[in-house]
């Protein structure tokens, strides 16, 4: 068993940034709305997420371990219609396999908590603790029984870097949710949970940029952008500050970024690329989801409509701001 499921962690488990995807996708799947992502040593020493969503049944626990086991129906089909994120029951089997995973979690209707410990596949006593509604699972030395796979690791601080794009792009996919994260014990964001977009940019990336944000709105049949863009004044030198999101779900486009670096052409300067949030949303069936459990590729049917729609609506904000 232990060694399918490191095989199977293979593909699930990349670096410390794919185990938080699973677990934050895991709380949002139990209705959490508030998270807290925790690393330390750039998530390789220590993961530590706490939710205050459903949290699990005590004769539940152990079986959602297991390989497969999943209490989320759902197929890949779903991805872009649905909000249940989870479809592989993999995630738990496959981190327990490479990493010593603690789980404290307790339903709303229960008096207890339950306290759980998987170490590389070897499986513990439940046990009876004090714990509030909702769970927390703490993964600590990740790779430690598959040293092989430790050394594609990069250095913490670049993982632990992975590991804050990841949270940023959730937190802002999510404005319903509160996503509070620290890294190394120093406080980096944490966000209201109070769905306003704007607010949320200016507890992510600090006030200066929310002082130069330019609203965009628009709509054409079938397809509607909405979101912010930065002033020209907030170019960045890299393409990390391009954030998009297509019907909720962050992605990443070079046909997009073209589009929106096209609107701003006559601003930027070279080797800048523009700050923005953009959500896009667009009928499910006009796009060709390739799905891997550490990627998302899109195609879209209508690129070259879309292309055109971005760049044109992108250029025309930022000269009505202008004047
Ligand atoms: P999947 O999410 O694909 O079902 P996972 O291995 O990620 O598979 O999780 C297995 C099961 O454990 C889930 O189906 C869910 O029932 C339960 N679970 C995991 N994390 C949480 C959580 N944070 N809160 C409540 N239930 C959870
Ligand atoms: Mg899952």
């Amino acid at each position: 068993k232990n060694t399918i499921d490191q095989i199977a962690a293979g593909e699930v488990v990349e670096r410390p940034s794919s185990v938080v995807k699973e677990l934050v996708e895991n709380a949002m799947d139990a209705g959490a709305k508030a998270i807290t992502v925790e690393i330390q040593g750039g998530g390789i020493d220590l993961i530590r997420i706490t939710d205050n969503g459903s949290g699990i049944e005590r004769s539940e626990v152990k079986k959602a371990f297991l390989r497969h086991a999943t209490s989320k129906l759902s197929n890949i089909g779903d991805l872009f219609s649905l909000k249940t994120l989870g479809f592989r029951g993999e995630a738990l089997s496959s981190i327990s396999a490479i990493a010593q995973v603690e789980m404290v979690t307790k339903t709303a209707d229960s008096l207890t908590g339950i306290r759980y410990t998987v170490n590389g596949g070897q499986e513990g006593e439940l046990e009876e603790v004090g714990a509030p509604n909702g769970t927390t699972i703490i993964v600590r030395n990740l790779f430690y029984n598959t040293p092989a796979r430790k050394k594609f690791l990069k250095s913490p601080r670049t993982e632990g870097s992975y590991v804050a794009d990841l949270i940023e792009h959730l937190a802002m996919d999510n404005p319903d949710v509160s996503f509070h994260f620290i890294n190394n014990k120093d406080d980096r964001f944490h966000t209201s949970g109070n769905g306003d977009l704007k607010e949320l940019i200016y507890r992510i990336y600090g006030r200066d940029v929310s002082m130069a944000l330019v609203p965009i709105k628009c709509e054409t049949d079938g397809i509607q952008l909405e979101g912010y863009l930065g002033e020209p004044t907030l170019n960045r030198s890299n393409r990390g500050f391009e954030n998009f999101f297509v019907n909720g779900r962050y992605i990443k486009d070079r046909m997009i970024s073209l589009a929106i670096e096209e609107g701003y052409k006559q601003y930027l300067m070279q080797h800048k690329f523009p700050f923005c949030v953009l959500h896009i949303v667009m009928d499910p069936d006009l796009i060709d989801v390739n799905v891997h459990p550490s990627k998302m590729e899109v195609k879209f049917q209508n690129q070259h409509t879309l292309f055109e729609f971005i760049r044109i609506n992108v250029e025309q904000v930022l000269k009505s701001h202008e004047m």
